[in-house]
């Protein structure tokens, strides 16, 4: 039976709109007077007042959505009792040495009987899987939503990686489209080649 409680994993390459989704997902529980938040790492600095922790998440598309910055995941548990939803948005954003206490705290969520809907790109710029997504995929009980964009290049072909434009060895460099398009195989193959 589908329903609450239940994990939801929202993941693809960068323009394939997981915010958006993440946040109509949120929305359905909203309008039926469920409680919600949605959390994002503090290292988005995309959207930053650094007067609060109380930010945004957007999506191109344009929909946006109350978010709370937190530093690291375990913090998401000091709102357990006023959630029967919680959204986390750029999971991947923590790093791969979050990722243990990021699964720690969906199980911990979903015990409890919380639906958890999380983003996370599932592959970076070197097409390395994110440990976050490598940890939820094959657990039996997280629904995975594998999303695409369209590819930059060839404009026609569903895009499944994303492509960094800029030079930087870093791993996680936050940015948009001044920074990453998204590519099918076949042309981020050439672009690699
Ligand atoms: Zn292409």
């Amino acid at each position: 039976m589908e329903g609450h409680p239940q994990i939801v994993l929202i993941t693809g390459p960068m323009f394939s709109e997981k915010t958006a989704e993440l946040i109509r997902k949120c929305k359905r529980h909203q309008v039926a007077g469920v409680r919600v938040k949605i959390f994002k790492p503090e290292i988005d600095t995309r959207v930053f007042d650094k007067a609060s922790t109380e930010v945004r998440v957007e999506s191109r598309c344009g929909a946006h959505e109350d978010a709370i910055m937190i530093k690291r995941p375990i913090e998401i548990l000091s709102y357990a009792d006023s959630i029967d939803v919680a959204g986390i948005d750029e999971a991947q954003l923590w790093g791969d040495e979050y990722a243990d206490e990021l699964f720690e705290v969906v199980w911990s969520l979903f015990k409890r009987s919380k639906t958890v809907y999380i983003t996370a790109l599932d592959t970076d710029y070197n097409a390395k899987p994110f440990k976050i997504a490598l940890i939820l995929m094959p657990i039996p009980e997280v629904k995975i939503l594998k999303l695409t964009a369209v590819c930059f290049d060839c404009r026609r072909r569903d895009a499944t990686r994303s492509f960094r434009i800029i030079k930087s060895d870093q791993r996680i460099v936050v940015g948009d489209s001044n920074a990453y398009i998204a590519l099918c195989y076949d042309c981020f193959v050439r672009r690699t080649a």
